[in-house]
């Protein structure tokens, strides 16, 4: 069967997932999903309402307050997870072309998202037998003081539309781990797999209640990210909505991470390997059309390779494979809507006016959301194009001078998300990651993620983490017990 008609195959989506049951999307307002690549429609959602954020909300509360999940014993939860893992795995191929008929992003991109998304649940399964506190020794034995990470409460999940399964996982494995039951809302463009993903979630044993998903759009996450009975918002999204969501967070205490935007440095010394910097820089900045919030897009040269460099760039970015994701191949599909497509132009046309140079790109295809992979040369790190995320396939080629030159502009930014350098110099690796301001640093390599490694952002880029033991704690309530002896 062909990866077309196997989506053809898939069962419409329109009902949404609250504390465990498929609700009908009538007397909502219905939304239309479209394909990328081919602008036809998919399916229809609908927008949850208001009084559908209380009712998943209270069930949320209900199911923390009886204890039906954290309650459970930490090899039982570990058992589901994991069953959740083995799940998204058997269902990987149909998991990742529903993903690419609904983002556009290539089918090896989403089939990577779908094994992350499973490596997350596997690596999260583990953490319920492992969340232990600690005995601390405050004096000469006249306390026993011991401490206890304890779920926070029902938590709100809003996802952008960019990697939608693999930060779903991302939030919904950890907050499970921890013992918290979840409220989670997709983008408005991008919400098939994680309705999917509830459907594995309930399959898998996790109890009714503790887990809704509701389709809608900014009004819907307003809606749930504001209900005082939530404890912890985890967003992943823009900065301008992640500080609408903190001061909504700031109003009663709810505990907080955002995963926001970046303009990630991509740092390429004269002695670095040219060409795995130049096979990797157009990963870095091309990789799913550029709507990755780690995006190499400040592609900053040491002048005295910048001539070589920007030549091979232009040759490579000239070869970058552009086309409909599901064709296998591809690196730059078409981008998730033609609001987006716009938006990236106008970055384009703002580049051309600020005096940057377009090397290569610029244009658009048809039909689907196609922006051509775009270089620039000559860009200052004062350009609009070096400051704002653009979120597309655009990258700019910032020359600098030294070791000194190059990290005074990658610093040079309100965001702060990861970094890379390309180098061969040991030492100047070392100073170069203790140096630059940002949540990751990858030095001869980029976009490397494990679930086992946190990640985020400093400044603009984001509060918290995601991941790693800090994401796991993230869900949690630290607890100092002292008893006098
Ligand atoms: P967005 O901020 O427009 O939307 C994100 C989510 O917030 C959506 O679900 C949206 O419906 C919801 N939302 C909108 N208004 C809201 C409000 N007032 N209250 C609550 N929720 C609201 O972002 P996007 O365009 O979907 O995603 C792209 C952005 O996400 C980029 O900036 C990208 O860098 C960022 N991103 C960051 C990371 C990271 O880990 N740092 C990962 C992926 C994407």
């Amino acid at each position: 069967m062909s990866i077309r008609s196997t989506v053809e195959a898939l069962p419409g989506f329109q009902p949404f997932f609250l504390a465990g049951r498929w609700v009908a999307a009538e007397g909502r307002p219905r939304r239309e999903v479209v394909d990328p690549a081919t602008q036809e429609v998919l399916t229809t959602v609908a927008d949850a309402t208001a009084d559908d954020v209380d009712e998943a909300v209270a069930a949320a509360v209900e199911a923390h307050r009886d204890r039906r999940w954290r309650g459970m014993a930490p090899l039982d939860r570990a058992r589901i997870l994991t069953r959740v893992a083995d799940l998204i795995e058997a269902d990987l191929e149909e998991l990742a072309i529903l993903e690419t008929r609904d983002n556009g992003k290539p089918i090896e991109r989403s089939r990577a998202d779908t094994l992350s998304a499973a490596r997350t649940f596997r690596h999260f399964a583990g953490a319920p037998s492992r969340l232990g506190g600690t005995v601390i020794p405050i004096d000469g034995g006249g306390h026993h003081v011991y401490t206890a990470w304890e779920p926070v409460g029902p938590v709100a999940i809003v996802l952008p539309w960019n990697f939608p399964i693999m930060t779903a996982a991302f939030k919904l494995a950890p907050a499970l781990a921890a013992g918290c039951p979840v409220v989670a809302k997709p983008a408005e463009d991008t919400p098939l797999t994680i309705l999917r993903l509830a459907a594995i979630l309930q399959e898998a044993g996790v109890p009714d209640g503790v887990v809704s998903v509701l389709t809608g759009d900014g009004a819907t996450g307003a809606a749930l990210t504001a209900h005082p009975d939530i404890a912890k918002i985890t967003f992943t999204g823009s900065t301008e909505v992640g500080r609408i969501v903190a001061h909504v967070a700031a109003d009663d205490f709810k505990r907080v991470t955002l995963e926001l935007g970046g303009k990630s440095p991509n740092i390429v010394f004269e002695d670095a390997d040219l060409d795995a910097a130049v096979l990797t820089a157009m990963r870095a900045s091309f990789g799913h059309s550029g709507q990755m919030c780690t995006a190499g897009s400040r592609l900053l040269v040491q002048r005295s390779i910048l001539e070589e460099m920007t030549e091979r760039l232009a040759a490579a970015v000239r070869r970058v494979p552009v086309g409909d994701g599901l064709d296998g191949g591809i690196t730059v599909g078409p981008l998730v809507s033609e609001e987006q497509r716009q938006r990236v132009l106008g970055y384009i046309a703002t580049g051309v006016e600020e005096g940057a140079e377009l090397v290569v790109g610029g244009g658009v295809r048809e039909p689907g959301f196609y922006v051509e992979p775009t270089l620039f040369a000559g860009v200052t790190n004062d350009m609009t194009i070096a400051r704002e995320e653009i979120f597309g396939p655009v990258v700019g080629i910032i020359p600098f001078d030294d070791e000194a030159d190059a990290l005074r502009i990658a610093n040079d930014s309100d965001f702060g998300l990861a970094a890379a350098v390309w180098t061969r110099d040991l030492s100047r690796a070392h100073r170069m990651a203790g140096a630059l301001e940002a949540g990751t640093v990858w030095i001869n390599t980029y976009n490397v993620f494990d679930p086992a490694l946190s990640f985020g952002g400093v400044g603009a880029s984001g509060l918290g983490r995601d991941l790693g033991d800090e994401g796991l704690h993230g869900f949690c309530e630290p607890k100092s017990v002292v008893i006098a002896i």
